[in-house]
């Protein structure tokens, strides 16, 4: 009888433009993010406990703007993520967030959480304060979405639009439908309470959660994050900022190439330096739409088509889950103990 034990929907508020207000009534820009708590932000949407089916719970993980966003954070997010799906009573879970760093999130969750049930990020482009908020739209969205029986694995939720992890990115500073998926689109759409899929089925298996990383959402928080960075490729570059880095100690370097790879050579150089004192390095393309494709021979693993924000946080992950086998040999610990 699990259908009728999974009927509780949590939704955990991280702050952000949706939890955000200004003191200028009906302003849409120069509000501060992340001031009115969850339970707030539930208790403003009519309809809300009808679109759960079920018990709709709040749990305040964050209160902030998420172009602050920060390790603790993501990693107390993970470990909230994991214990709620590990209840068979939760449907599936909402998370609260700003616009900025919400596809960095989405993606992290992704490959660390083993989302069999919706994990639904979402967010709003205007404050709750605005003259006419997108907040509670978007949040009903979600919560019908966490709701639906064939919704799996991490999903954003905005502007009526159904994302999934991988694809999706903010494109616009202010428009209410900021994100888009490029070359693959959106997976769905929630309209007037219902989720309808694109091609009028379920995205199926391969979009759901790989959780490549799950057995670090246990120790994340306890194990130190690898310093990565991006550094661009463009006209002008010299490399001095990579050499820096590595002087600096940098774990990771994620180059953020032109076209389908390509890279200045005096990049290129800096990085064949990098590499060279132990540094990884990943090539992920600039270009905002479609997926880069592995040139044969390149000197450089590339990052399987995910953006240069992608790409570091999938650097970050392994790097970690490296250093976490490194130090259970040389303790002789079980696994992630
Ligand atoms: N700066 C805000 C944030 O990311 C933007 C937003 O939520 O739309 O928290």
């Amino acid at each position: 009888m699990q259908e009728v034990a999974q009927r509780k929907i949590v939704v955990l508020g991280t702050g952000g433009t949706i939890a955000g207000s200004s003191p200028v009534r009906g302003a849409n820009v120069g509000y501060v993010a992340g001031q009115i708590g969850v339970d707030e932000l539930l208790a403003a949407v009519p309809g809300l406990a009808q679109a759960a089916g079920g018990t709709l719970v709040a749990e305040q993980v964050a209160q902030f703007d998420s172009k602050d966003m920060d390790f603790a954070t993501w990693a107390r997010l993970a470990q909230r993520c994991a214990a709620h799906l590990a209840d068979p009573a939760v449907a599936g879970i909402v998370i609260t967030h700003g616009t900025d760093t919400l596809e960095e999130t989405a993606w992290l969750l992704h490959t660390l959480l083993d989302a069999s049930r919706p994990v639904v990020l979402t967010g709003a482009m205007r404050p709750a304060t605005a003259l006419s908020p997108d907040g509670p739209q978007n949040l009903l969205d979600a919560v019908t979405l966490a709701a639906d029986s064939t919704a799996r694995g991490v999903l954003v939720m905005v502007a009526g639009a159904v994302h999934g992890a991988r694809d999706v990115r903010k494109v616009h500073p202010l428009r209410l439908d900021a994100f888009d998926s490029g070359d693959a689109g959106p997976l769905g759409w929630v309209e007037a309470g219902q989720v309808r899929w694109a091609h009028d089925r379920p995205p199926g298996a391969a979009w759901a959660g790989q959780a490549a990383h799950a057995a670090l959402v246990p120790v994340l928080g306890r194990l130190p994050w690898p310093r990565v960075e991006i550094v661009m490729s463009h006209a002008g570059s010299d490399g001095a900022l990579v050499d820096w880095l590595v002087e600096k100690g940098v774990h990771g370097i994620v180059a953020a190439a032109t076209g389908n790879g390509s890279l200045h050579r005096a990049l290129e150089a800096a990085l064949a330096r990098a590499a060279h004192a132990g540094v990884r390095v990943r090539v992920a393309s600039r270009c905002p739409q479609g997926r880069m494709l592995e040139l044969a021979g390149a000197p450089w693993r590339h990052a399987a088509g995910l953006s240069p924000v992608k790409a570091r946080i999938s650097l970050l992950l392994e790097l970690m889950a490296d250093s976490a086998g490194a130090n259970r040999v040389k303790s002789g610990l079980e696994p992630f103990e």
